[in-house]
């Protein structure tokens, strides 16, 4: 069985194809600047080392979807010989609400409601109802199943989900703590368990997503119990370009005081925030760790603050579960920068969490990188949510 796995962003969409028999993705791809001049794609072939590039005008997601599947089929660089050996498509959809808390068959009552939560997620979930529609199109009677952000977190307890606001904000307006990147964090928990051999139904793990967006996950016994993003990605650490926690008085000081808009709020806080607003200089970790090391004093306040709140993040949810027993690092950050995981850690030795700094000095393989007599357990462990999704299309299809 080969599934074809989508996510579409507002003028982007990664894909990968993958072969359930191995689970092994035998193309991976990358659309961007959909609707605009430039647009692109690049795609890469399991077991070879050659990029496949094409550039050429795509005004929307279907004509990147029909560029993706032609590709696919393409017959000196594609990778399948006809469209019907795609047995099933996948889409990764950002908010499902409260109404989904597993991944479903796509139906037009499934797409009404994901329309339904665009409200919730303006930046997203448009963009995935138009990748859906476009592979309606061009597949035909192909079957497809969502796979929600939001659905592994619709465990949290009222106590972790609910905002101290009046109590109408959340019945008439679905205000209240979502919280994202769930199939990451259900993948790298699974997969610690799997390293130390043991039940997932019998641990404590907290799980670290260091992206460009980024979230902390406290996951009980297989369910997560709270997480740090919230009714959008905004809430939590701080991010790329994302600000993270703040006192909720500094938007309405922002405009009462200094006159801004509500949309120049927003566009502050998502994009203009995080390390490219505190460093002044870029929204990348890899310049920042650079710059810190010139003896850019912002820059190391950008990542001391950045360690700090990951730090405090652990902390609370060790109270939240009364203990840990793994943490995980995960994600473009996570994977890949030792002084992250090393800052996150530092001085939790009273709590039982010592990394080992050789072992640490490792990127993008999974690897336990805490110290020999640290009582809780740290991995890396490179997330993959392509695979869940392409697993969830499968069980959901049998
Ligand atoms: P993601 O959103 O998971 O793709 O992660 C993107 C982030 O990962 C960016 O902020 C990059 O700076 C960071 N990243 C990727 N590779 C490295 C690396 N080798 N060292 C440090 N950070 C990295």
């Amino acid at each position: 069985m080969k599934i074809l796995v989508i996510n579409c962003g507002s003028s982007s969409l990664k894909y990968q194809l993958i072969d359930m028999n191995t689970e092994i993705a035998i193309a991976k791809g990358l659309v961007e600047r959909i609707g605009m001049e430039g647009s692109n794609l690049e795609q890469k072939m399991e077991g070879s080392s050659e990029k496949y590039k094409v550039e050429k005008d795509l005004k929307d997601h279907k004509e990147a979807i029909s560029l993706v599947l032609e590709t696919l089929c393409n017959e000196k660089f594609g990778i399948i010989k006809d469209l019907k050996e795609i047995n099933a498509i996948g889409h990764r959809v950002v908010h499902g609400g409260e109404k989904y808390s597993n991944s479903v068959i796509v139906t037009d009552e499934v797409i009404k409601n994901i329309e339904e939560c665009s409200k919730l997620a303006p930046l997203h979930n448009p963009a995935n109802i138009i990748g859906i529609k476009a592979c309606q199109e061009l597949m035909g009677d192909t079957p497809m199943v969502v796979v929600f952000d939001t659905a592994f977190h619709q465990t949290m307890p009222e106590k972790a989900y609910m905002y101290g606001l009046p109590y109408e904000m959340y019945e008439k307006h679905a205000i209240r703590k979502y919280g994202f990147h769930g199939t990451s964090h259900f993948y790298v928990a699974n997969e610690c368990a799997k390293q130390m051999g043991k039940k997932i139904e019998d641990l404590k793990i907290i799980t670290c997503h260091l992206g460009n967006g980024a979230s902390v996950s406290a996951i009980d016994r297989g369910k997560s119990v709270d997480t740090s993003m919230g009714f959008t990605p905004l809430q939590g650490l701080m991010m790329g370009t994302r600000c993270g926690d703040i006192d909720p008085a500094v938007v309405t000081y922002l405009i009462s005081e200094l006159g801004m808009s509500a949309n120049e709020v927003n566009e502050m806080m998502n994009k203009k925030s995080g390390f490219l607003g505190v460093s002044g200089k870029s929204s990348d970790s890899r310049d920042i760790e650079e710059l810190e090391e010139k003896g850019d004093k912002r820059a190391t306040l950008t990542l001391d603050m950045y360690y700090y709140r990951i730090k405090s993040y652990i902390g609370a949810y060790m109270a939240v579960m009364n203990g840990v027993d793994a943490i995980v690092f995960t994600a473009g950050i996570g994977e890949n920068s030792s002084l992250t995981r090393a800052g996150a850690c530092a001085g939790m030795e009273n709590l039982g969490i010592k990394i080992d700094e050789n072992k640490n000095n490792v990127r993008g393989k999974i690897t336990e990188i805490s110290a020999d007599d640290s009582k809780v357990k740290v991995y890396l462990i490179p997330t993959n949510e392509e695979l869940v999704i392409a697993r969830d299309t499968q069980a959901l299809l049998k």
